[in-house]
């Protein structure tokens, strides 16, 4: 059986992430009290905010290459978990619903425009992007073992959402899908549009 082309992955990849801005609720699934590996690690696959975001932080990881490619996916979790203590630690952060919203808007559209940053700014901007995240679930936590589980399995999520980014970013290595997954990012930054609208 022929391997089908890179392109043809790309195609699919950018095919996928419409549908799923399309199929799957637009709106965040709500903050219910959630404990627990499975809750953990479902919760950014159910949220299209946060599985865009994590998808796309893998996918421009793929675009900027050399050390972005383990960079950004590090930085991402261990930033969101930063958050999540910020959350523990009572500090108030404003806007962070917006911000969420925006980190799916704007890494769509550094997809979309195919952006290359140095590493050190790339990192800043996915960094800032993941305390949102993770402010988001460690506000709503309250401190002990089930919490630990809960944050172990939403990282896990994370990871895996990354490292899918990064294989659809890197198969699509060539011109042709190079374009497909821009395309993808286009349409992570309209499902990104549409979440800020709501933020507000
Ligand atoms: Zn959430």
């Amino acid at each position: 059986m022929p391997h089908p082309s890179a392109s043809t992955y790309g195609r699919l990849s950018a095919l996928a992430i419409a549908a799923l801005g399309i199929g799957s609720a637009f709106a965040h699934p709500g903050h219910p009290d959630a404990f627990g590996f499975n809750d953990g690690f479902s919760h950014p696959l159910s949220g299209i905010d946060h599985l865009l975001a994590m998808l796309a932080v893998g996918l421009w990881a793929a675009q900027n290459k050399r050390s972005a490619l383990w960079v950004l996916p590090l930085a991402f979790p261990l930033m969101m978990v930063a958050g999540a203590l910020l959350a523990f630690s009572g500090l108030q952060m404003p806007g962070v619903e917006t911000g969420i919203a925006a980190s799916v808007a704007v890494l769509g559209l550094l997809i979309a425009f195919a952006i290359r940053m140095p590493v050190w700014a790339s990192a800043g901007v996915v960094s800032i992007f993941a305390l949102f995240h993770g402010y988001a679930h460690g506000s709503e936590l309250p401190h002990g073992a089930s919490a630990l589980w809960y944050g172990v399995g939403f990282v896990a999520a994370t990871a895996l959402l990354h490292l899918l980014g990064l294989a659809i970013g890197l198969v699509a290595g060539p011109k042709m899908a190079a374009q497909a997954v821009r395309l993808g990012g286009v349409a992570i930054a309209a499902v990104g549009g549409y979440l800020l609208a709501f933020a507000f």
